[in-house]
């Protein structure tokens, strides 16, 4: 019998820039990249699924074949008169910036006849981030969250990265009112304290981990960058100092790959603080590497 970890999201086609100048084609999103490496550091006892839409032209054929070779099983809802989204990756004095092609991408229909979670139920996990709710128009985000509800009454377990990014927003109290809401019915936050501080004015990682502890959740794993990781859980804290990485190449799902692994470890049932100092080590190697997907 295995668990299953339920990402859910969005995976758009990645142009990345190579050393000669070409552009090379990959697929990556923020709560797929967490699939991806829960799937690698995970062992046969969990099964990693990641439910998405897309169309039925061969870039999307593409993407599912990917997620299946990965390992990953996919849960998709097809849209033929759409396609997957787009991002292209921009090198200007080693500085990275980004392009997105993504505003009607399928993604963004993947809650419209949501209904109840595929194949959740007690002691599995469902995984989102702020970055689901940003593309979704508001009647997929209830519809989500509604769903996310159901599978969390049935005994599964809600993780939620609220991965802030204000221009998917229409406005930040908007975005602001639907991060906490959905962190108001997960177990367990996964925030990033730069992001927060900006978005919410918190001083501290300890303040953002009070703040989503107030709004209801169990443990709150607050992330920053190469400063400690405040993880609290119930009315204890602690902080855990990540390895200094030996190089950082690039920080592409360095918090991606971190709440993979925090999430497979919580599934095996390893202490928190043990998950979370293993996290660090994984984020640590995946930023000496370029790329969001590295098999490090
Ligand atoms: P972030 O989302 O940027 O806060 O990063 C997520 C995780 O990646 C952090 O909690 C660290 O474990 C790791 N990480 C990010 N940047 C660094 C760094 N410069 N050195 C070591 N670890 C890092």
């Amino acid at each position: 019998m295995s668990v299953r970890l339920l990402c859910i999201g969005e995976c758009m086609i990645e142009m990345a820039p190579q050393h000669d100048g070409r552009y090379a084609m990959g697929y990556a999103g923020d709560t797929f990249n967490t699939a991806w490496y829960a799937r690698r550091a995970a062992g046969p006892g969990i099964e990693v699924a990641y439910l998405t839409a897309i169309g039925d032209d061969a870039a999307s054929q593409g993407l599912e074949a990917f997620i299946r070779a990965a390992g990953i099983t996919p849960e998709l809802t097809v849209r033929p008169d759409r396609t997957i989204g787009l991002y292209l990756i921009t090198l200007s004095q080693g500085e990275r910036s980004f392009s997105y092609w993504r505003d009607s991408s399928a993604a963004r229909t993947l809650a419209d006849e949501l209904d109840d979670l595929p194949g959740v139920g007690p002691g599995d996990m469902v995984s989102f981030s702020g970055i689901t709710l940003a593309i979704l128009p508001a009647a997929g985000r209830d519809r989500l969250l509604a769903a996310v509800t159901r599978a969390r009454a049935r005994g599964a377990r809600v993780a939620f990265d609220p991965n802030i990014r204000p221009l998917l927003w229409p406005d930040a109290a908007a975005m602001r009112a639907s991060i906490m809401q959905a962190a108001a019915l997960s177990d367990i936050v996964l925030p990033s304290f730069e992001d927060e501080a900006a978005a919410f004015g918190d001083a501290t990682p300890a303040a953002t981990a009070d703040r989503y502890a107030g709004a209801g959740a169990a443990m709150v794993v607050v992330k920053n960058g190469p400063g400690p990781v405040h993880l609290r859980e119930g009315g204890t804290t602690a902080q855990i100092v990540p390895p200094p990485a030996p190089r950082v190449v690039d920080t592409t799902a360095a918090g991606d790959s971190f709440n993979a692994r925090v999430l497979v470890g919580l599934l095996r049932g390893e202490p928190p603080a043990d998950a979370t100092a293993a996290a660090c080590a994984l984020a640590g190697r995946v930023i000496g590497e370029r790329g969001a997907l590295a098999p490090v």
